[in-house]
């Protein structure tokens, strides 16, 4: 069951150190257990072969990119997967009706779907890892369109080569926002692995030198 990390609802909501009063803390209860009711959680994701051009541009599925950012998570990648996750549209419709009454509810619903959001896209991530796995890949940090200098406008992209409407009813704005709102788009690149891809690169003794890692500083 999505879950939502009441640290990351905290955190979402602008709580750092100090702690909620009870009457807040009942509120995010209340709150995540209406959602738990509410949300249909959905997801869609396909593997492709990353090409890379020595001009810094990189060719997944029919698209042909240009982002620094995206080039650096991916360098040394051989496939990645697009992907996209949604919680549904409940999470809105509870937000509306809170807007009406009480906007720290709203505001609580919003922290809380978007920690069920995370939820969602780590469980996503967790299976697609746990595939690459057995090809002896590791996988680098999820990547977002809009996110960097990577362009928001590569939603229109996802939306098509993914067909997110019909696969996970997920639906863009003129302006580029996903609705449902609480929508997750994102690039996962996998590596292949010369040590033990089990025990991921955070752990692994050969990070320092090995060119399939991904360090965020490089
Ligand atoms: S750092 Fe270790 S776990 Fe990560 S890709 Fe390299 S060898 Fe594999």
């Amino acid at each position: 069951m999505i879950k939502a990390d009441r640290k990351e609802v905290l955190r979402y909501l602008g709580y750092r150190g100090s702690q909620p009063s009870a009457e807040m803390t009942e509120m995010i209860s209340d709150c995540i257990r209406q959602l738990e009711e509410a949300i249909v959680p959905a997801f869609v994701y396909r593997r492709f072969p990353v090409v890379f051009h020595d001009d810094g541009t990189m060719d997944i599925a029919d698209m042909h990119i240009r982002s620094e950012g995206l080039f650096r998570n991916l360098k040394g990648c051989s496939a990645v997967y697009m992907t996209a996750c949604t919680i549904g549209p409940g999470c809105d419709r509870l937000i509306r009706r809170a807007e009406v009454t009480s906007m720290s509810r709203a505001a609580v619903f919003q922290a809380a779907g978007s920690a069920m959001a995370e939820d969602l896209c780590d469980r996503v991530n967790e299976e697609i890892r746990i595939r690459e796995e057995k090809e002896g890949n590791v996988l680098r940090p999820r990547f977002s369109p809009g996110y960097g200098d990577l362009p928001l406008e590569l939603q229109r992209d996802f939306m098509r080569i993914l067909n997110m409407s019909k696969e996970c009813g997920i639906t863009l704005t003129d302006t580029l926002l996903m609705i449902p709102s609480k929508s997750v788009t994102a690039f996962i690149g996998a590596a292949a692995c010369q040590g033990d891809a089990q025990q991921g690169c955070d752990a692994c003794a050969e990070r320092a030198d090995c060119i399939y890692s991904y360090r965020e500083e490089l």
